[in-house]
């Protein structure tokens, strides 16, 4: 379906007032360049998002001219090196700008949490020089999108049995398998790819739109993030050539490390999704009148409201001190599990309250909570489950997996 983005943003262009609670005075926490991120990522979200983003998801429209729009105000790899045309900030940074893109919506955020921690970060981490040049650059400013392939069909939290393999062919690789509920790979450039090499290994591959016998279909009938979009990635005998192969990973340590910095991410863009629906439900505890008086001066709805706030300061803190001890390079992945985990949970439960608190039009798009919610059961299963993160704290605390 087409849609006039145009005019949607002039009709809608007056909605959007949001501001954060800052109950604990945790900007005072924040230096200068962080609030200079937080501002204007806020503004374009307001500007660009705000006012098509429900029209997007009851279409299920991906708005893909704001691909190059987020390659722009610098969503795109914050936390790369600028050689190679990211933002070279810190991680407090990228969670903010994360925060900010979720607060408009989470497929959004989605879209750049893939391509900054999941196809730049590996290029990046793992890639050659030659990789680096060729793809960074463009993945940054937008020019080209990329996708994330580790999930298949048969495995999803256990990818270590994933079956996609390549076999040898001189100076290529033949690659075959599937990999299914890929963000963004129906519009994709480049697939960053996890498949077993011939001796069982796990490898990353750059594979390139174009190559003969790669597709990307779309995935239909989302309930969730339906202004992101999901498909497949689908190799029938790809021949794609070795210099494509990240040289340097082999093994699963390759996507987990990819998945640590995108749950980093999540924790932080959880809770502009709880921020939204918490200043939505408190604007409307104040005006709406039941019984003679606004419904914020029952005890009960009060009682809602006062326990939101003190979830989102409480995940504020987490995500906040887990951004430095990313940036001293100390956060271990049960700390990134431990902060992904928490702070979706409580922005689904933020966003079920805040629902619950705007009655019947809780349920409508003239408001984003029953969005936010629908959004955030893909952001609770999708960069591990919340189960898989309860088992990576469990291990963590008595060192025995309990996954198998
Ligand atoms: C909208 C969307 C976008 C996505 N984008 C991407 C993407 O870009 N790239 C990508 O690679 N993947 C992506 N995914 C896939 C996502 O990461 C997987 O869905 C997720 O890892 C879970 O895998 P699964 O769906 O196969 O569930 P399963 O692994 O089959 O799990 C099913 C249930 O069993 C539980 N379970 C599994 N193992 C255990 C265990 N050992 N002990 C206890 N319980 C267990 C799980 O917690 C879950 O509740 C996306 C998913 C969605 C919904």
């Amino acid at each position: 379906m087409d849609l006039d983005f145009e005019s949607l943003k002039e009709h809608n262009n007056q909605s959007d007032g949001f501001n954060h609670p800052d109950f604990y005075a945790i900007d005072s926490l924040l230096s200068d360049e962080h609030k200079l991120v937080r501002d204007s990522v806020r503004n374009w979200v307001k500007k660009e998002i705000s006012p098509i983003i429900d029209a997007c998801c009851q279409a299920a429209v991906f708005p893909q001219h704001i691909v190059p729009q987020l390659g722009k105000i610098g969503c795109f790899g914050p936390q790369i090196p600028t050689q190679y045309g990211g933002g070279g900030l810190d991680y407090i940074s990228y969670g903010i700008a994360m925060q900010e893109l979720e607060r408009g919506d989470s497929g959004i955020r989605s879209t750049a949490s893939v391509q900054g921690s999941l196809v730049m970060h590996p290029i990046h981490k793992f890639g050659s020089e030659e990789q680096k040049m060729k793809y960074l650059p463009k993945l940054a400013s937008g020019e080209y999108l990329g996708s994330f392939g580790l999930t298949e069909p048969n495995h999803g939290s256990d990818p270590g049995s994933m079956e996609t393999s390549f076999k040898d062919d001189g100076d290529f690789v033949i690659l075959n398998g599937a990999k299914m509920w890929i963000s963004n790979s129906p519009f994709c450039d480049i697939a960053v790819v996890w498949a077993k090499d011939p001796d069982g290994i796990v490898k990353g591959l750059i594979v390139e739109r174009g190559m003969d016998g790669f597709t990307t279909p779309t995935t239909h009938k989302k309930w969730s993030l339906r202004a992101s979009a999901t498909g497949e990635l689908v190799f029938d005998n790809v021949r794609v050539p070795k210099k494509n192969i990240l040289p340097n990973v082999k093994g699963l340590k390759g996507p987990l490390t990819c998945l640590n910095s995108a749950r980093y991410g999540i924790s932080w863009g959880a809770i502009g999704a709880a921020m939204d629906c918490y200043h939505t439900a408190v604007k409307y505890a104040k005006e709406r009148i039941q019984f003679g008086k606004p419904i914020g001066a029952f005890q009960l709805q009060q009682k809602k409201l006062s326990e939101m706030l003190t979830e989102i300061t409480k995940a504020q803190l987490l995500a906040w001190r887990l951004g430095t001890l990313m940036d001293e390079g100390k956060a271990t992945p049960s700390q990134i599990s431990m902060a992904k985990r928490n702070n979706v949970e409580i922005a689904l439960n933020i966003a079920r309250e805040s629902r619950q608190i705007l009655g019947g039009m809780g349920i409508s798009g003239d408001y984003p909570i029953m969005r936010h919610m629908a959004n955030l059961e893909s952001v609770i299963t999708y960069e591990g489950t919340h189960d898989i993160h309860l088992l990576i704290l469990g291990m963590e605390i008595t060192g025995e997996n309990a996954f198998v």
